[in-house]
């Protein structure tokens, strides 16, 4: 999507601190961070919300899942808290599927 700023991130139009990256999702810290470390999990694929979700797109949510994980655990962290910002109602701000990943770790102390 055009007008899309985590699309645009995903098209490499505006830079981003990029931790992670495959054929299907991409991983960069959020520009407001609000613990030590905190980072957004996206899908390449424009997806609006978890609001527009159905069954095909199955894999890929066990894949962005999965993938979370290993980006946190490669992070330095044991523990992490996940936020998905779903809907206008939902406090979501920017219309890309986001999961919010936010932990604290010996790498990045507080
Ligand atoms: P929300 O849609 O409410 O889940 O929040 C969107 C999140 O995206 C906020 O935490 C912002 O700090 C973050 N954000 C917005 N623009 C950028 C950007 N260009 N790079 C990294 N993070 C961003
Ligand atoms: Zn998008």
């Amino acid at each position: 999507m055009s007008d899309c700023i985590f699309c645009k991130i995903v098209n490499k139009q505006i830079p981003a601190k990029v931790i992670y990256e495959d054929e299907y999702v991409i991983a960069f810290n959020d520009i407001f961070p609000k613990a030590p470390v905190h980072f957004l999990v996206v899908p390449k694929a424009h997806i609006e919300s978890l609001l527009t979700v159905d069954h095909s797109h199955q894999a890929l949510l066990g894949h962005l899942n999965l993938t979370l994980v290993k980006i946190a655990k490669d992070q330095g962290l044991k523990g992490f808290k996940l936020a998905v910002n779903t809907g206008i109602e939902g406090g979501q701000e920017v219309m890309h599927l986001h999961y919010h990943v936010m932990g604290k770790s010996a790498h990045h102390p507080l």
